[in-house]
């Protein structure tokens, strides 16, 4: 009986230290170990019929009071380590509630959709995009676009000069001149690009962008200039947006006519940025002048042709209502993001 109770002191003993330093992944295992079918506590029992009957019930006391000692030292150790578990929970703790940080997005700059949307609508209605340099020849600028050198309409857009042959372009009608140049017609392109003037002030940057458009062909008459840009204009600004076709004058074209629109803002009644007419300029157009096919080849008895040109700066302006051109170039965030969306 007495080597029973001394094993049954050991196992206690043995049992409660290694609990006490056991982590959570040897729990099981200690149990397994000291109260399991095959674990200490039974192999230790399993001499207690040699015992006598007498002896029994103090060893069998002794024994079940062993098993609770050991199990409360488990449950013990199992508390504790979910304490501590909880502990570095709440250290790491993660609010899911909290909203993100949404990705900084870019967007486009108001010129580039205004620009693409231009474009975009001309493609539909059949038109190719060309394009040409931006440091141009003096020849391709004015001289064949019927502008000779002491022509007044030179002084109508002032000229940054490289050297008395080269400048900066004035305008995207050099690139008429070069695609007539590198083909025959029919001919049907827009010509998107920057363009620069000695102008600055609330409504002109000294660069800025123009979409040119050209048609040639046999038979095109000034009805099809209209019904071009009367699609063009309804496709852009919406279907209640009414035209007006001003008689002007341009050096390359003959007629030439200036295109105004029901004012975007006042629905044509009057108001601010329309100087109260209830009309807005946008574009400048009118069929090509013979004398610009003779420079380039065509054959002006057999072939017609209309251009038009318009400032992408004043359509982007009118759309956004935005009412001082310098905003587009100063790159502050506050501004371009409220773009984004559009
Ligand atoms: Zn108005």
């Amino acid at each position: 009986m007495r080597d029973l109770l001394k094993a049954l002191d050991a196992l206690e003993s043995e049992a409660t230290a290694a609990l006490g330093g056991a982590d959570e992944a040897a729990l099981e295992s200690l149990r397994v170990r000291f109260l399991g079918r095959r674990g200490a506590l039974t192999s230790i029992l399993r001499g207690l019929p040699e015992l006598p009957p007498e002896s029994r019930p103090v060893v069998g006391q002794r024994a079940n009071a062993v098993k609770a000692a050991i199990e409360g030292a488990l449950e013990a150790r199992r508390a504790a380590l979910t304490a501590a578990a909880r502990v570095g929970l709440a250290a790491d703790r993660l609010d899911i509630t909290l909203p993100g940080r949404p990705p900084m997005l870019g967007g486009l700059h108001p010129l580039t959709a205004t620009l693409q949307d231009i474009l975009e609508i001309f493609a539909h209605l059949g038109f190719a995009v060309a394009e040409g340099p931006e440091v141009e020849l003096d020849y391709y600028n004015f001289e064949a676009l019927n502008i000779p050198k002491d022509h007044p309409a030179r002084d109508m857009q002032d000229t940054f000069y490289i050297s008395d042959e080269v400048l900066l372009r004035t305008h995207t009608s050099p690139v008429q001149v070069r695609v007539m140049e590198a083909q025959p017609p029919p001919v049907r392109v827009v010509v998107p690009g920057k363009v620069y003037r000695r102008d600055a002030d609330v409504t002109h940057s000294p660069m800025f962008h123009q979409v040119e458009g050209l048609l040639v062909d046999e038979g095109v008459t000034f009805a099809d200039l209209k019904g071009t840009l009367t699609a063009f204009v309804r496709l852009f600004f919406g279907e209640a947006t009414r035209l007006r076709f001003r008689p002007s004058f341009f050096p390359f074209t003959e007629p030439s006519a200036e295109v105004d629109i029901s004012c975007v803002i006042c629905r044509g009644a009057g108001c601010r940025v329309c100087s109260e007419s209830g009309w807005l300029e946008i574009l400048g157009s009118g069929m090509v002048d013979p004398e610009v096919f003779r420079f380039v080849g065509y054959d002006s008895e057999r072939f017609t042709g209309f251009a038009f040109g318009m400032g992408v700066e004043r359509i982007a302006m009118l759309r956004y209502g935005i009412d001082d051109i310098r905003l587009f170039f100063e790159n502050d965030l506050r501004f371009l993001e409220q773009f984004h969306a559009a």
